[in-house]
């Protein structure tokens, strides 16, 4: 296997998209339906702003018409996120299930469920989160021991899914796992994806609380959850095959460049029109690898277009786009102690470094560590 970026530049209509998404971000601002200037991840979780993208047709956008979907582009559907996390705006209660949970159940879910919950998720109606990680299984997602043991109509689940993200706002999860042992001459053997109804009696979900004191995940505690049949997603034990082609979306989007990119235009402001050389040197370097992350993303969903499972880029695209954004975040705090500014735009901008600062440290570990992705593209180069 090789690593290949191909470019990707924006088509025609991509561009045109890009108008109408920021038109109508726009407007929602002018509304007061969210506020920009809220960078917290925890501000961005709002079921009724969601419900309008869905009714503007950003929400299932490269999923096949026939399952509700509107049989776009990854390109056009980068457009549409990369705008949306730049503007700051509330999309965490469609985020997951858009991009990961969707293509999941358009895969492997049987077509009754398909029809029940597809059309809802393109509305923007439902909430999903993933339960893979556990407590003492997060990279080594094939330890998992929470299991599901099989009952005369169906499946019970018992054990404990940790860092589980939203897991107290979600209507669904899709959580992993173990259906048998893992066999000797395959430990990924054995594991089974659910979809679980996240108002099932024997769920009990606990905050665990940011250092900051938000609650953003939990801790969720499975007691004797039972989950028919029809809600095994695929094949019993394959889970493995099937995550790993999930992760490939988890990982790719504008999100692991983005998240902490609401410290830039403040810092902007903060340096004003006519920046020091010291100044515009610091910015045109933290611009220069933003723009690099964001044509690396673009040529991903390029790939994906054509039909391709781009996992090692996908991880090369978090590993440095993450690494850029914690980067980006203390050069920004080192530069702005450079300037003499004590008006509006420094309050704007130490405002916005406390809440950026508080949780920057998490997006090299979500969605897999940079040791973990690191060991991706070594051995998608034959090096291990
Ligand atoms: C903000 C946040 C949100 C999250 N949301 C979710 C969620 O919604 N659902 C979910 O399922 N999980 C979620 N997670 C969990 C996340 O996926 C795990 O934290 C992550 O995969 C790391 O696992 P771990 O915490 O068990 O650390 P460990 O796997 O124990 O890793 C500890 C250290 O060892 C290193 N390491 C581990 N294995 C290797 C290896 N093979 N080679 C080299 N180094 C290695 C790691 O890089 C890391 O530095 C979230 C985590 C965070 C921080």
């Amino acid at each position: 296997m090789t690593i290949r970026f191909e470019p990707s530049p924006e088509s025609e209509t991509a561009a045109k998209l890009r108008a109408e998404v920021r038109a109508f971000l726009r407007e929602e601002i002018a509304a007061g339906s969210f506020d920009p200037s809220r960078v917290e991840p925890q501000a961005k979780f709002d079921r009724a702003f969601s419900a309008r993208v869905g009714a503007r047709g950003w929400i299932g956008m490269t999923w096949p018409r026939e399952m509700g979907g509107h049989g776009r582009s990854f390109a056009e559907r980068y457009v549409v996120t990369e705008e949306m996390l730049a503007a700051n705006a509330p999309i965490r209660a469609h985020f997951v299930a858009d991009r990961q949970s969707g293509p999941v159940l358009i895969k492997y879910a049987r077509p009754e469920v398909r029809d029940q919950l597809l059309p809802r998720i393109v509305a923007g109606e439902l909430s999903f989160c993933i339960g893979m990680s556990e407590p003492d299984s997060g990279s080594d997602l094939f330890a998992a021991r929470a299991k599901a043991t099989r009952t005369n109509a169906g499946w019970s689940l018992s054990g404990t899914k940790l860092w589980t993200t939203l897991a107290h706002k979600a209507d669904w999860m899709i959580g992993i796992f173990r259906t048998s042992p893992s066999t000797e001459d395959n430990r990924r053997h054995g594991l089974t994806q659910f979809l679980i109804d996240m108002t099932s009696p024997g769920i009990t979900v606990r905050p665990v609380l940011f250092p900051s004191g938000e609650h953003d995940f939990n801790e969720i505690v499975f007691d004797d959850v039972f989950v028919p049949d029809e809600h095994v997603l695929g094949e019993l034990g394959d889970a493995w095959k099937q995550a790993t082609s999930e992760l490939a979306f988890e990982r790719s989007g504008a999100e692991r460049f983005l998240e902490t990119f609401g410290l830039l235009a403040p810092l902007v402001d903060l340096i004003g029109p006519a920046p020091q050389l010291r100044e515009a040197e610091s910015l045109g370097r933290m611009v220069a690898r933003l723009h690099t992350y964001r044509h690396m993303a673009m040529a991903v969903s390029g790939t994906m277009d054509r039909g391709g499972e781009p996992v090692a880029e996908a991880s090369v695209v978090k590993a440095g786009g993450t690494q850029w954004e914690q980067a980006m975040v203390i050069e920004a705090r080192r530069i702005s102690r450079l300037i003499d500014d004590d008006g509006p735009a420094r309050d704007r901008f130490e405002d916005a470094l406390q809440r950026i600062t508080a949780f920057a440290p998490k997006v090299t570990i979500q969605g897999g560590t940079i040791e973990v992705l690191n060991g991706i593209v070594a051995r998608a180069l034959g090096l291990r």
